[in-house]
Parts: C-alpha cells; structure tokens; sequence
C-alpha cells in the first residue's frame, strides 16, 4: 500500500499483516495479560528479543494496528497512542523535558495545553509564550537550556496559523526538539514532517475519529530527528537505532510509567472513522468556506476569522502550507451582548465545546472554555467577550447557511 493514496492506504491498511478469517478490520483484543509457553519467551518478550505484547497496559494488538494507521496518515515513522490528546501532550512534554529546560510555545494554543504548559513551571521546566505567526518572535526568545518549541497549525479559536516552514528550519539549525500539534489541520490537510517536524500530536477524539464518540491522542515521530544529540534520553533508552530513541521514551516512560493507555475498544473504533476522515475534510472545509463568506458579507457580524478568507493575516501562508482552510472558524458580532441570543436561537447547530465533529457546534469562548483564563489573556489571544467559535460539519450546506440567517436575523 506503499505508493496508494491517502484514503485507499487507510482503508486497506488493516489487511496489509496476517488478520484473522480474513477479517477487513483488525479484532479488538480486550485483554490486559499474554500468556506464554515458555519462560525463554517471555523473558524475550520483556527484552525487546522477541516482538511480543507484555501487559495491556503498554501494549495491545488493537493498538498497535491504529499506531500503523496513524503513522501512515503522517507519513511517520512510528506513532503511540494515548487515552486522550492532552495525556499524548503531557507524555510527550514530562518525558522529554527534565527540571532546568526551557520550552518555547505559541500563545495561540488549545486552553488546555495551556494550562498544562503552566503546570509544567511548578516543575522547575522554565516556558515562553510567543507569537508564533512570526518565526522572529521563537528565535529571540532562544534561551542555553530551551530544548522544545512547541505550535499549533490552526489555532482555536481565532485561527492564527503559525509560520511552520520558518520554525521548523530554525528547530533543525538548533537542533531543538520541534512538536507540531496538528489536531486542528488533521493530516488529511497537513503533514508536519513536510516543515521539518520531529514530533506530530493529534487528539484522535477530534476529526480524527469525528463522529463524537471516543476519546484518544497520538504522537507521530516523523523520523527527522537526531535523538543521538538529545541530552534527555535515558542511558536505558540509548540501545539500538537512535532514531527510534525518544519515541522509545515517550512509550515507556509515559505510557508504561504514567499509564493513560488507549482502550482497544476506543482503537478499534477510531480506525473506523478515520477511514471516512479525507472525504469528511474535504466536505467540512468546503461548507466552512461558505458560511466564512455568508458571515463576512452579514451586516450583524464586525469580524470573521478564518483562514479561507483572503484578509485573514495568514491567508497566503495557509495556502501555502494546507490543502484546506480547515473546519474551525470564530465570528466577533457587531453587538457582543447579543451573542447567547444569537446561539440560542440556533436549531441544527449545537451549542458544545467540541471541535471537528460530524455536527456543526457553536460555543461563547469568552464565557466557556477561556472562562478561566481571565480577560487579560484572553484578550492576548485575540478573544474578545462576544467571540462565537463554530467548528463546521459536514451537513448539507444550505441547512447550515438557513440555520445561522435566522439566528442572526
Ligand atoms: C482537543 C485538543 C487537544 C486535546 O485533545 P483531547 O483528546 O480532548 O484530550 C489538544 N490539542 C488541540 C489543538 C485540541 O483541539
């Protein structure tokens, strides 16, 4: 399936290994142990002699059939996956990072992220938070210790898109660890390893699985790195092919220690939606491109932001970098006060917190998820208090453009 298309290495890729009676789907195998025959085998399964699964925990069959698919969405080289984006973004960061390190991030960041990246101060890791639209901005905040520079592609909720290509070149000059969280473009839209990435992040639960039903999170080593450099890596974890060294870490010590393991049942069911997850794009982005437009002629609205629209500051760079503008847009209206009177009226769309599913949703961030933040960094983030993010679906356009006209009529 090597040389197949996008979609056609998805659905095919299951029967690529022996599968049982022919099966089109991998089983999902709910087990937590494997028994062995022998002693010799299974001390050569714990020492990595012998392929072989130890404990549920770390391993499953089911699993390690979603990893393959995932790698291959981000023409990777290997992938784990998590029970959660955030515990792939927390595995990824507590492994990798030690006290006295400096990370490098993007202020346009999922809030959650964000706060995890606050936690990570109370253990001794030293962030920076930057505009990350301009490369300028990661390069002066370049510390002796920084060792991670951590972006998104399309940010939430006002869309900024980070300048990948030029980060990316300054991470491999610098031989800085760079993740790239591509949640938000999917690798339907965008592959990281193509702006020098070592590290791709997806929460499966978003467009990935899409249908608003599992929870999970992987991370793609995309085989651009040199781990043999990296200080952090474990003298345990230096054995073997050095390429294979920090997403080694990341299994072990964050999956195996920290143990925030992918159910086989949510693996099982996040390889079926993404086998639908290109044409889901393709429909998602073209009715977001439609409702961008219908709100940016709409006399009711003062701002809409989304990448697709040719006065979004990063316009050219997105046309660049994806093959779509994405599902994700926010709307400022003209009278901030209206905004719960305008999503309460809405009847096809649902008001929820969720992004990238088969369904429109519509949510006031400034009252929701960046509640917490508080006004001044929302507004550092370009949120004001009546913001409206819409993460676009794949119902028939018209129904969407008719349900947004009469709430804001
Ligand atoms: C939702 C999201 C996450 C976290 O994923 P979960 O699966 O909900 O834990 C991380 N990054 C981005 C950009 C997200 O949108």
């Amino acid at each position: 399936m090597k040389d197949k298309g996008f979609t056609t290495k998805i659905v095919h890729g299951d029967r690529e290994s022996p599968i049982e009676h022919g099966s089109v789907h991998k089983p999902v195998h709910n087990v937590v142990l494997y028994g062995y025959k022998s002693a010799e085998e299974l001390a050569a399964v714990f020492q990595n002699r012998q392929p072989g699964y130890s404990y549920g925990r770390q391993n499953n069959p089911t699993t390690t059939a979603l990893q393959s698919k995932i790698s291959a969405l981000e023409a990777g080289s290997d992938s784990v996956c998590f029970a959660t984006g955030m515990a792939a973004i927390a595995a990824t960061c507590l492994t990798l990072l030690k006290a006295g390190d400096h990370l490098i991030s993007s202020q346009f960041l999922f809030g959650n992220t964000n706060s995890f990246f606050q936690t990570l101060t109370q253990f001794g890791i030293d962030v920076t938070f930057v505009d990350a639209t301009d490369a300028a901005n990661v390069k002066a905040a370049l510390q002796p210790n920084t060792r991670m520079v951590f972006v998104e592609t399309i940010a939430n909720p006002c869309t900024q898109v980070a300048d990948l290509q030029t980060i990316g070149e300054f991470c491999h000059q610098q031989q800085l660890v760079y993740v790239v969280d591509n949640t938000m473009s999917s690798p339907a839209l965008f592959r990281p390893k193509a702006v020098g990435a070592s590290l791709s992040i997806n929460s499966l639960s978003k467009i990935i699985a899409g249908h608003g039903e599992v929870l999970g999170g992987s991370v793609t080593d995309l085989g651009q790195y040199d781990w043999s450099g990296y200080p952090n890596i474990n003298p345990s974890y230096r054995t073997g092919d050095p390429q294979k060294w920090g997403l080694q870490q990341i299994r072990k010590k964050g999956l195996r220690d920290m143990g925030a393991t992918l159910a086989p049942d949510s693996a099982h069911r996040i390889a079926i939606g993404a086998e639908t997850l290109a044409l889901r794009v393709e429909k998602a982005c073209s009715n977001a491109q439609a409702l961008a437009e219908f709100f940016d002629r709409h006399p009711a609205v003062k701002r809409v932001y989304y990448p697709g629209l040719a006065d979004h500051p990063q316009n050219r760079r997105a046309q660049e970098l994806f093959s779509g503008f994405g599902s994700l847009m926010s709307i400022d209206l003209v009278d901030d006060d209206t905004c719960f009177e305008v999503l309460n009226k809405l009847q096809c769309v649902v008001l929820s917190s969720h992004l990238g599913d088969n369904r429109t949703l519509a949510i006031p961030v400034a009252h929701t998820i960046f509640y917490e933040m508080g006004p001044e960094r929302r507004a550092s983030m370009g949120i004001s208090e009546g913001t409206i993010r819409i993460s676009v679906g794949i119902e028939d356009q018209a129904d969407l453009l008719a349900d947004f006209a009469q709430a804001l009529s």
